[in-house]
């Protein structure tokens, strides 16, 4: 499959505004390093996820492809072209092919517009089609989602968490994006609806043939949804590769302790498990070396002074360990 998107050297630092003493004393701390030199694609087709515990850079990594946010540093090819350091401006064409659905859906309706409003908007902005075809556009979107024609007159609080996100879903689709970034799509929902949404997207992704970046905390859900999968550690990526290949074997120690802690259909049976102390150490002063070697089980001397690079196996697997 061909690349839609490649990312090279992305980083987004953020530095923090100065208070009134900062600027007298002429000081200034560190940034803030959320994403700090990625690299990967996004093939045409597929659903390419990205996990990690919370502040690992997984928003950021979308919101910069989305240039909701202007990279510090690297590239962002979508299709051919470069888009990381376009000026807002000429972002428009873009836009149109990447559209977002959030994690919850009632903070991302309007609750003044009526449903039809709601999916016609990205229509009114694009200026795509005659009144009567964004209408008509409108309940066909409806119908794919599993709404109909009757919920187009309602308004988005009349409907549960699950209706709700199929809303979302549908204003996603309006302009025909290619690309979609779903932002923790399901863990809004109760546990009884968030199959039925992760088989519509895969769905309509076969439907559409679109490219998903599925950011997700749960990795029975990026199991069940991703093509392949990439694990993020303090702005790094740790592991990528398959989501098989790294649910049946995963090689980074971080990668492995995300695994060992989801919870096992069987509850007396004894699975070792590897439990990871403290929490994420800070992004303006990340470790040196390894970021990872604070919390590594098996770390050794050479992991704090020598950080290591993601190597590519034969598989294509990429792993960032001196010891993988
Ligand atoms: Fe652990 Fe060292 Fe590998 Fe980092 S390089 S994951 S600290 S063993």
């Amino acid at each position: 499959m061909a690349a839609l998107i490649e990312v090279a050297g992305l980083a987004k630092h953020f530095v923090e505004r100065q208070t009134m003493l900062d600027r007298l004393l002429g000081e200034r701390g560190p940034p803030v390093r959320a994403v700090d030199g990625v690299d990967f694609e996004i093939r045409a087709g597929e659903c390419f996820g990205l996990v990690g515990e919370s502040g690992c850079g997984k928003t950021t990594v979308a919101r910069l492809i989305l240039r909701i946010y202007r990279p510090t540093g690297g590239e962002i090819r979508f299709d051919g072209t470069e888009i990381g350091a376009l000026p807002q401006r000429d972002l428009r064409p873009h836009y149109r092919e990447m559209q977002v659905i959030f994690q919850d859906p009632t903070a991302s309706l309007d609750p003044r517009m009526r449903v039809e409003e709601v999916v016609r908007e990205p229509l009114d902005i694009f200026r795509i089609g005659t009144p009567r075809e964004r209408r008509e556009r409108v309940f066909e979107l409806l119908r794919l989602t599993g709404l109909s024609e009757s919920h187009a007159d309602r308004y988005p609080h009349e409907f549960s968490g699950g209706q709700q996100q199929r809303i979302a879903i549908a204003r996603a689709l309006a302009v025909g994006p290619r690309f979609i970034v779903c932002d923790e799509p399901v863990s809004a929902l109760d546990v009884s609806v968030q199959g039925q949404i992760l088989n519509l997207l895969m769905d309509l992704q076969e439907e559409f043939s679109l490219s998903y970046l599925f950011i997700t905390h749960d990795l029975a859900v990026a199991r069940h949804i991703c093509d392949r999968l990439t694990v993020m550690y303090l702005g790094k990526i740790m592991e990528l590769g398959e989501t098989e290949q790294i649910f049946r074997r995963p090689k980074h120690p971080y990668t492995q302790a995300l695994l060992s802690a989801i919870p096992h259909p069987e509850p007396n049976l004894d699975v070792e498990r590897t439990i990871l102390t403290g929490g994420l150490p800070d992004p303006r002063n990340p470790p040196p070396g390894c970021r990872f070697h604070t919390r590594c089980p098996v770390a050794e001397p050479r992991c704090e002074a020598e950080e290591p690079p993601l190597k590519t196996d034969r598989d294509g697997h990429r792993v960032a360990c001196h010891f993988a």
